[in-house]
């Protein structure tokens, strides 16, 4: 697969080319902040963002669908969202992200509203320009990435270093006229981007090497961090609502005034909410928000990365320090306290 060099004016022509061939969404600005939205004009196109306030997988499982649609006691007819999409601007903790959800969509329950999606996207990745105030992916093993995106754009100053990982991004690019092949310069000068980031993308230090986590959480159930930390949550959710790696669902069906049609529709659902885990009689397994707090920790930390070979499902994107108001959210915050705690190995 090619990797080519562009000057970022021709950049900006180039977005201009796709956005009038294809659908696009990427980074805008929303007064200070950052967020994915339809792009209409390159110029409004934001790659030197820090973080964005949604992480990008509302556009592979979107807040709210309707997977069906039905007849009582008859047919039903499954609904699937499959118009071809670019995506630009992924940062790499994100994508690392997206490649987990990947995992977890097409393993036991193959999702096929998920990867029909997934399948329709083409996935312009980019490397960090700017650190955000709480990104930790340094310490995750993500602040760079290898695979997943199509493209992968990397800010060398003047230019941008363009690498097609896909069929669908040797595509994308060509459509880059001005494009040319990237020369030992711009390689180099896009290796110590890269060697910048794997260090500086580190506002909060987990102590340990993030391989240790399902074995610091094996000794942890019990500890009184949980108490203490749920204490102040309110267990608003918007811990598992901003991160990119939380996918749980609810589903419900809605049948119609008529009595014989309806549809089903899944929606985010959040293991921080209350109701989470009710069940039928009124049961619910974590009634207590100290339980749902450490839940939270346990699938980041132990039981996702058991289901897709160890791999922490925490990017160390940072959305859910800035999100939590009375600030207990951290997920570096309780391994470290852990860590001081009960010790490595
Ligand atoms: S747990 Fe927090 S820091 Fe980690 S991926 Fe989720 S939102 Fe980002
Ligand atoms: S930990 Fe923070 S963000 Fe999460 S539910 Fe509790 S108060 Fe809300």
């Amino acid at each position: 697969m090619s990797v080519k060099k562009i000057a970022k004016k021709d950049f900006v022509e180039f977005v201009e080319t796709l956005i009038r061939k294809e659908r696009v969404f990427g980074v805008q600005a929303k007064g200070d902040r950052f967020d994915f939205a339809p792009l209409e004009s390159a110029q409004d196109l934001r790659l030197d963002y820090d973080v964005t306030l949604q992480p990008p997988k509302k556009f592979f499982q979107p807040p709210a669908e309707v997977l069906m649609t039905f007849e009582v006691g008859g047919g039903y007819q499954s609904q699937y969202d499959d118009e071809p999409f670019v995506l630009l601007g992924v940062h790499p903790y994100d994508m690392v992200a997206i490649n987990q959800m990947d995992e977890l969509f097409s393993q036991d329950n193959y999702d096929t509203h998920y990867m029909t999606r997934r399948n329709n996207a083409t996935i312009v990745a980019c490397d960090v320009a700017k650190p955000s105030e709480n990104v930790f992916a340094s310490s995750m093993g993500t602040a760079v990435v290898k695979s997943g995106y199509d493209v992968l754009l990397t800010d060398i100053g003047d230019s941008y270093v363009c690498e097609a990982a896909t069929e669908k991004g040797e595509k994308l690019m060509a459509a880059a006229k001005k494009a040319v092949p990237a020369d030992d310069a711009a390689l180099k000068s896009r290796e110590a981007v890269w060697a910048k980031n794997k260090k500086g993308l580190n506002r909060h230090e987990l102590k340990c090497d993030p391989a240790y986590l399902p074995k610091l959480l094996a000794k942890a159930y019990k500890h009184p961090v949980w108490e203490e930390r749920a204490k102040t949550c309110f267990s608003c959710g918007s811990c598992n609502q901003v991160c990119p790696t939380c996918y749980c669902f609810n589903v419900q069906d809605d049948v119609n005034w008529d009595m014989k049609t309806g549809k089903r529709e899944r929606a985010w659902d959040g293991c921080l909410l209350d109701g989470f885990t009710k069940v039928a009689g009124e049961h619910e397994f974590r009634k207590q928000r100290a339980d749902r707090f450490r839940h939270r920790i346990y699938r980041k930390g132990m039981y996702v990365p058991e289901k897709i070979g160890g791999q922490i499902a925490c990017v160390g994107c940072g959305r859910c320090v800035a999100a939590c108001l009375p600030d207990i959210a951290n997920p570096v915050a309780v391994y470290n306290r852990l860590i001081d705690d009960l010790g490595i190995g």
